[in-house]
């Protein structure tokens, strides 16, 4: 074996030979494959090798569709056959809410070039005449849809990347992992140590066994899943006979079920709702090529509505029951990436749907190890979505909350349950008491709305029970004044001689004076967007940056990343020791200082200060700030205050009529105002000229700051798309993000967000739309949930258009 690569792969499944063969393209042919037995020894096998390209969030999904693309390639490449029949399908529904879902799928499809259209049960029977269209009450036909065969894929991605230069040593074990001082890793195997630049975590059934040899535990479980092979069915024989193909694929949702034909027979396999996990802590080095036993039983309810729905299945023998375990991340998306901390270790693991994903893997993971940077927009299968806070207890409630309902709809106001409470606030008991329907945002309680007696959240596509109540909470913030728990922001603290120096070139903005804040998008090299702060210069004390919670990961890889070797700078997150509480509206000021002996009239605490006051009887950081848009305050106290200072703003605020507000209540406000949100509005996608921030990039400072001539080339070409804000017209359903949206007969963009603005009495839609027509007066329209919905486009914001009453 040689000594020396610049990257090992650690692992011959679909995902680790993706990663070795997208390598080599990129001319990185220095590049060793590890597998510890035969390629396709974890799950890669036994896979039914079916593949699509749905997937809730749009880049995964074009991900999915570069994957299912790049076979042909590979094939050619390589003159393995993959075995790949690009059947098409049907994607049905039995329920109107899943055909609602179907048609956003179908809308969504528009701008991501994935072709689907909108069928009866009748037309969806045509196709495929197995099901019984009494069933179903409308279907997707899908073209990109198939199956291949799982070990000649992985055998031609194997055979590209050797043709290419890379290299593979099968029947090899990596046992230990060792970074030098320099950096570089010892790989030590059961024939001899390597040493490499990079390693990749391409493990799959062992990927956690993996990662505890660097000291890391991901959040990943293998489940048991099971699929069932048919004998030769005559109705098959029929319709191949008829049609001159293959009976095409199909997922029924509601029954939970995929099928397809595999030779004279059909295979139908099930995510059931009494799911197992395999090997919760270990997995056994023996394991290999064995299934598991099968268990008929736990299937059993899935497969009579497969009958029913079905009907020839009832008269078909059941040839073979496979159980094979997969691994899964909490979400169900792979973990992908560097780890904080670990330079030069990657993941490529999680990757539960290896023959749909699996190319995107391996394209965005070769750009990120060869390029820095991924090269396209991953956040939703970046392994740093995932904090401290995924134990491997969390992990394993949602997993198997996430496997049971891998076919289940998720309405826009669901909140799942699995692995909750985790995080809570120390005011948590106080905001139920007070009716606090709670959300979960990176393991933290957070309250979403506060319901009357005897009112939750009935799900659905539409406006629902929470409508009057949010609105009550926005107009109470907009009238007077509101409180809400706002401890879901991640804080961070940067100190030291060289702060000052290493914030001004992390960020594009100007920095802050003592006693200030401002806006701080920060931009990767490319001049793209990751992440959007409010940057306060807290003087003697340092600096204090507050961010996206669900971001704070991703942030501090970069943060650590960028850090200099000479100790001149200390980046630790607050964010557990910080709590939150904001106020907002126009009572809000003497709301403040009616707790506080500080003044705080407009003159002595103007907009984007910040300091600390003494409040209540302890003191606090206050900045006059509110993502509101209204005036306002956030309040950042020790978390073993918050409790006093909520009760003591409560019992200052009763005369005030003062309210609680829920994270639904600040959407309706902010999208009102104008302010975008991380993972919405600002993602890697967009740069800061085409997301309106380009009055926080500084080009003209001293400092030469990270991606600045990234901007500097965004504002010399104008950038390809800008953000705007319309007014839907609809009567009872608000956009929730990713709906296309239309100018004149074409689509010209995408939603990120919006919602029903309750105190502006509209249904606001925000999103990128290209950049030659962002300012067309008229000719838009919004597709929600396949239905054309004019809107008109809203040049100011909503709300407080000049700023008057925020700078007050
Ligand atoms: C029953 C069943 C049906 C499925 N159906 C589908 C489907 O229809 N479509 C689909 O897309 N997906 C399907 N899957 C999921 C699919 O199999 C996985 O997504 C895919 O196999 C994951 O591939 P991987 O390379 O990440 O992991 P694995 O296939 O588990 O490969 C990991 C490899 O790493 C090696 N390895 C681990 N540790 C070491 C070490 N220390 N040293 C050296 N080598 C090591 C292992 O030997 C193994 O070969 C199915 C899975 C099952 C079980």
């Amino acid at each position: 074996m040689q000594s020396h690569a610049r990257v090992v792969v650690i692992g011959g499944g679909v995902v680790g030979c993706s990663v070795l063969y997208h390598l080599a393209r990129f001319g990185c042919t220095d590049a060793l494959l590890i597998e510890r037995d035969e390629l396709t020894s974890g799950s890669t096998w036994h896979a039914a090798g079916g593949m699509h390209t749905v997937n809730g969030d749009p880049n995964v999904a074009k991900l999915q569709k570069y994957t299912i693309d790049l076979y042909k390639e590979i094939e050619e490449l390589s003159g393995q056959a993959t075995g790949l029949h690009l059947t098409g399908g049907v994607m049905l529904a039995a329920t109107e809410a899943r055909f609602e879902w179907l048609k956003s799928l179908t809308a969504k499809g528009r701008y991501l070039g994935i072709e689907t259209k909108v069928i009866t049960p009748e037309r969806a029977h045509e196709l495929m005449p197995l099901l019984d269209p009494s069933c179903f009450v409308g279907a997707l036909e899908t073209i990109v849809d198939g199956h291949l065969d799982p070990s000649g894929t992985t055998h031609a991605y194997a055979k590209a990347a050797r043709k290419l230069g890379a290299q593979i040593e099968r029947f090899t074990k990596v046992e230990e992992l060792i970074q030098c001082a320099d950096g570089s890793w010892r790989v030590i195997t059961n024939k001899g140590e390597v040493r490499a630049e990079h390693v990749v975590n391409a493990g799959g059934l062992w990927a956690r066994e993996v990662g505890r040899m660097v000291g890391r535990e991901h959040p990943i479980l293998a489940m048991e899943h099971m699929y069932l092979l048919t004998a030769d069915m005559p109705e098959v024989a029929a319709i191949n006979a008829a049609t001159g193909r293959e009976v095409i694929h199909a997922i029924d949702f509601d029954g939970e079920l995929y099928l397809r034909q595999e030779r004279g027979g059909m295979l139908m396999g099930t995510y059931e709702k009494a799911c197992k996990p395999w090997s919760e802590d270990e997995t056994p080095w023996s394991f290999g090529h064995e299934l598991l036993a099968p268990d008929l039983e736990r299937i059993a309810p899935s497969l009579e509505v497969g009958f029913k729905h079905f009907p020839a299945f009832q008269n078909a023998g059941i040839r073979q029951i496979i159980n094979g375990p997969f691994t899964f991340a909490p979400d169900g998306n792979p973990l992908v990436g560097p780890v904080r901390g670990l330079r030069g270790y990657w993941c490529a693991c999680g990757v539960m749907a290896g023959f749909s994903q699996g190319g995107g893997v391996g394209l965005a993971l070769a750009q990120w190890i060869l390029n820095g940077d991924p090269g396209f927009d991953v956040w939703a299968m970046d392994v740093a979505r995932f904090g401290d806070w995924a134990s491997k207890a969390y992990t394993n409630a949602r997993v198997r909350e996430n496997y049971s309902r891998r076919f289940s709809i998720r309405f826009p106001n669901e909140e799942l349950t699995a692995a909750r409470p985790l995080r809570t606030t120390p005011i948590h008991d106080l905001l139920a008491a007070a009716g606090a329907q709670f959300g979960a945002s990176a393991g933290l309680e957070v309250p979403l709305w506060f319901a009357p007696p005897g009112v939750r959240d009935s799900f659905s596509w539409h406006r629902s029970t929470d409508f009057a109540t949010v609105g009550e909470e926005a107009r109470a913030v907009r009238q007077g004044v509101g409180l809400m728990d706002s401890s879901s922001f991640a804080k961070y603290s940067v100190t030291g001689p060289g702060a000052a120096v290493w914030l001004d070139h992390l960020l594009p903005c100007k920095l802050p004076a003592p006693g200030r804040m401002t806006m701080a998008p920060m931009l990767k090299d490319d001049g793209k967007l990751i992440g959007d702060f409010t940057l306060a210069n807290l003087g003697d004390e340092g600096w204090l940056l507050i961010g996206s919670g669900v971001a704070e990961e991703y942030h501090l890889r970069w943060f650590h990343d960028h850090l200099p070797a000479d100790g001149s700078v200390h980046l630790v997150s607050r964010t557990r020791e910080l709590s939150g509480l904001a106020i907002a509206g126009p009572r809000s000021r003497e709301l403040l200082s009616r707790i506080t002996r500080a003044p705080v009239d407009g003159a002595s605490f103007r907009f984007m200060d910040i300091r600390r006051l003494p409040l209540g009887l302890g003191d606090a950081l206050v900045g006059r700030v509110s993502y509101t848009g209204d005036l306002g305050y956030e309040i950042w106290c020790s978390t073993d205050t918050q409790r006093h200072l909520f009760t003591a703003l409560q019992e200052a605020g009763k005369d005030l009529g003062l309210r609680l507000f829920g994270s639904r209540a600040l959407n309706a406000l902010r999208v009102e105002k104008g302010y975008g949100s991380w993972a919405r509005e600002y993602r890697p996608l967009y740069g800061p000229l085409e997301a309106g921030f380009e009055r926080f990039v500084a080009l003209e400072k001293a400092a030469d700051f990270i991606g600045k001539q990234g901007a500097i080339a965004e504002r010399e070409t104008g950038g390809v798309r800008r953000l705007r804000t319309f007014i839907v017209e609809t009567e009872r359903t608000d956009v929730i993000g990713d709906e296309p949206i239309w100018q004149g007969e074409r689509v010209v963009g995408w939603v990120t967000s919006g919602g029903y603005a309750h105190a502006s009495g509209v249904s606001v839609a925000v999103g990128y739309v290209e950049r030659e027509l962002a300012d067309l007066d008229t000719g838009w329209r919004i597709e929600i949930l396949g239905t054309l919905c004019p809107a008109r486009l809203q040049k100011s914001p909503l709300f407080d258009a000049d700023g008057r009453r925020q700078r007050s």
